[in-house]
């Protein structure tokens, strides 16, 4: 199954990513943590790409396309794969659509987490990331057992630069402007599906499996 999360920035999509990945076996391929992962081990390409995530904006797609191709051309990914970050502009989503065709596969899904812009903000600023394993958690929604702490690696969590109140205001604009076309390009494809990303998290997931089967 190869699926597309869409969604704003704080609408709960990686969540939802990492439980769909986990319940059917296929890889979470979440462009946001190939950046982070790059920045936290200093490579060329973290410079670059924080320079942008620092202000909330899109790194170009010339830094990210090709990541994400070669990423979905690995063996671990034939039995499909969940993207979670990706695509965020309609020139992404041509160029996945492309490679893809041109192993004459497509995408099966593009699951829409809708939520309005008036409840991301107060979701965002509740978020916290372990930056040693990448758990995320909310100080509401979804606490850690001990508080500050990471429960999977006992690392310390912090609120990621990008989820800070200026910067997140900047990447819902972001979000409006480039990412959200996608939602008609998937639509005219038949492919998009969308479910209502305010409801409890296991929820949302019931209702996405209600949308993929089993
Ligand atoms: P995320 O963890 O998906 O919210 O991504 C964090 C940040 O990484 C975004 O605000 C962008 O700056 C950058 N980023 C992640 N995915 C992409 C993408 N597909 N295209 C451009 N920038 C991206």
């Amino acid at each position: 199954m190869k699926l597309i999360m869409l969604g704003a920035p704080g609408a709960g999509k990686g969540t939802q990513a990492k439980m769909i990945a986990e319940h059917y076996s296929i890889p979470h391929i979440s462009t946001g943590d190939i950046f982070r992962a790059n920045i936290k081990e200093g490579t060329e390409l973290g410079k670059k790409a924080k320079e942008y995530m620092d202000q909330g904006a899109l790194v170009p797609d010339e830094l990210t396309c090709d990541l994400v191709m070669d990423r979905i051309a690995k063996d671990d990914c034939k039995n499909g794969f969940v993207l979670d970050g990706f695509p965020r502009t309609i020139p992404q989503a041509e160029a996945l659509e492309k490679a893809l065709d041109a192993a004459g596969q497509s995408m099966d899904y593009a699951v829409d987490v809708d939520v309005p812009d008036e409840n991301i903000i107060g979701r965002m600023s509740g978020r916290r990331a372990c930056l040693n394993c990448g758990a995320t958690y909310h100080i509401v929604a979804i606490p850690p057992k001990q508080e500050g702490i990471c429960d999977k690696c006992g690392e310390k969590l912090v609120q990621r630069d990008d989820d800070k109140e200026e910067t997140v205001k900047n990447r819902l604009k972001v979000y409006h402007d480039q990412t959200q076309p996608l939602i008609q390009f998937y639509q005219d494809k038949d492919i998009l599906r969308t479910v209502d990303g305010t409801r409890p998290m296991e929820e949302v997931f019931g209702a996405i499996q209600a949308i993929l089967g089993a």
